[in-house]
């Protein structure tokens, strides 16, 4: 297959065009469109991704061909292509309805460039450095991001980091595109039947042929997809990560603990992201292997929407989704991600969503001493060993003393010619009016907890408990996690009187 793809290139690139030529020329380069366009046809599309990019760079530059030869051999009458003979949609040998990625798709760009052009993809990216938010926008090139899951949120989060120019993508999934997907953003419905994986990479090289894609269909939660998925991110050593982030946009408890496992033996860092039943909240979380909470460490934390959970989480019944929320949970998370990548800002640990009240908790989970994931224990000791190295301490230093300069010159606004005035509800006050304005880096003003054992939540958030996961009561009271009890019941009696 790939033999004959290079044969038809390789007649295309020693073409002559002499205006002379005329029609025969055109027809000529009909026939090859059209053997393209076969050649593309017959072959596996996870194969191909590299090579349907070169073909469609070829396609492009020949309809261009055809243009030209066509205006000259038909005079200003025919200059648009009006002559039904032949189109340049037909001599694509696509009908005019198809693909439009065809038609959008530009040649790769070797160097991010900060120039002010139309035809300049970078140059709103670029500017980010001269309004002084990120030292060198284009270290993003040199990142890589793993996206596991590719339905509401995952999608929409690898659209926006293949705009912003990342530099590789490697994409989890085993679903293939269904009708029921849209409602959510990014697939299309002539995509149905494609696996998310393939119909992702087919979108995303169209809108931004830089970055390098991978696609991996396949379940990461069975023995054989955990072992596959752990050597998709390692180096030839079997031991180092090959990425900068692993994103986990999963539904289900079973690919979290897989995520959580994998990143704990290979030390690597992930961000966890989710949205409820419901559709009306969800949140993100940043997880550092012995820096963070581990996903076992604590209960998975869920925003509270106020809503009977007696009504949710049953067998059967189905779960609601909308576009809105995933939108606002992949903007938050690729948010976070660029922070984290092209280090500005705070990343944050834990953000919350409810989009009933408009509130958005923050929060920062500590890993407990007692987890039931001994790797976790062991990574928690290894991190605390680095952390009081010399040299981490003053980098700690400097990032504290960056912080307090950007808190100290944030926009203070004094005069308030508007007159808005901030009125405090009696629950919920001090997260809404943080989420409504507050530029600092600030923890927005909510309590974080100060270790496991007797940390109460930041208001608005509650435990997720999963029937599958296995956590027993009786065994966090023995480590000393008892306390989170009254804790919660405390928040749910507050949560009440707000919905009441
Ligand atoms: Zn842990």
């Amino acid at each position: 297959m790939a033999d004959t793809w290079r044969r038809s290139s390789i007649t295309i690139m020693s073409e002559n065009t002499s205006p002379s030529s005329g029609i025969g020329r055109a027809v000529e380069l009909t026939q090859e469109l059209r053997k393209l366009q076969e050649s593309v046809e017959l072959l596996d599309q996870s194969l191909i991704q590299d090579n349907v990019l070169k073909l469609q760079e070829q396609v492009t530059r020949i309809s261009t061909k055809l243009k030209e030869t066509l205006s000259k051999i038909s005079g200003p009458s025919r200059a648009n292509g009006s002559d039904p003979g032949l189109s340049v949609d037909e001599a694509r040998g696509t009908h005019p309805k198809s693909e439009p990625t065809a038609h959008a798709a530009r040649p790769k760009v070797e160097k991010m460039s900060a120039e002010v052009v139309d035809s300049n993809p970078y140059s709103r990216l670029m500017a980010l450095q001269r309004m002084g938010i990120v030292k060198d926008y284009e270290r993003i090139r040199s990142k890589t991001v793993a996206v596991v899951g590719m339905g509401g949120v995952g999608s929409v989060a690898t659209e926006m980091l293949t705009r912003c120019g990342v530099g590789g993508l490697l994409m989890y999934d085993y679903d293939k595109v269904e009708l029921a997907n849209m409602n959510r953003l990014f697939f299309r419905p002539e995509q149905c039947g494609m696996t998310k994986t393939d119909a992702a990479a087919q979108t995303l090289s169209g809108i931004n042929p830089d970055v390098k894609l991978e696609s991996y269909t396949m379940n990461i939660t069975t023995v054989e997809g955990f072992d596959r998925f752990k050597r998709s991110l390692t180096q030839e050593d079997g031991e180092t990560s090959r990425v900068d982030l692993v994103l986990s946009c999963v539904d289900n408890y079973e690919a979290r603990i897989t995520i959580n496992q994998v990143c704990l033996e290979l030390n690597q860092t992930w961000m966890e992201s989710g949205v409820s039943e419901d559709a009306v909240s969800g949140h993100i979380q940043l997880l550092v292997p012995g820096g963070c909470a581990c996903f076992q460490c604590v209960p998975p934390l869920v925003v509270a929407s106020g809503i009977d959970e007696s009504t949710l989480k049953r067998e059967g019944v189905c779960a609601a989704s909308l576009p809105t929320t995933m939108g606002i949970i992949a903007g938050l998370l690729v948010q976070n991600v660029l922070k984290y990548l092209l280090d500005f800002g705070v990343v944050g640990r834990y953000l919350g969503y409810n989009s009933l009240k408009d509130f958005f908790p923050t929060m920062d989970i500590k890993p407990n001493p007692g987890c039931v994931n001994s790797l976790c224990v062991k990574r928690q000791a290894l991190y605390k060993e680095l952390m009081s190295s010399p040299v981490a301490l003053a980098a700690a230093a400097a990032k504290a003393a960056a912080e307090a300069e950007l808190e100290a010159t944030a926009p203070v606004h004094e005069e308030n010619e508007w007159g808005i005035e901030v009125e405090a509800d009696v629950v919920g006050a001090v997260g809404q009016s943080a989420a409504g304005g507050n530029s600092g880096p600030a923890h927005n003003g909510l309590s974080t907890c100060s270790g496991v054992a007797g940390q109460s939540l930041a208001e608005g958030l509650q435990f997720s408990m999963p029937e599958s996961s296995g956590i027993d009561e009786a065994k966090l009271k023995a480590e000393g996690i008892g306390e989170l009890d009254a804790g919660v019941n405390d928040l749910m009696a507050q949560l009440a009187a707000l919905s009441g």
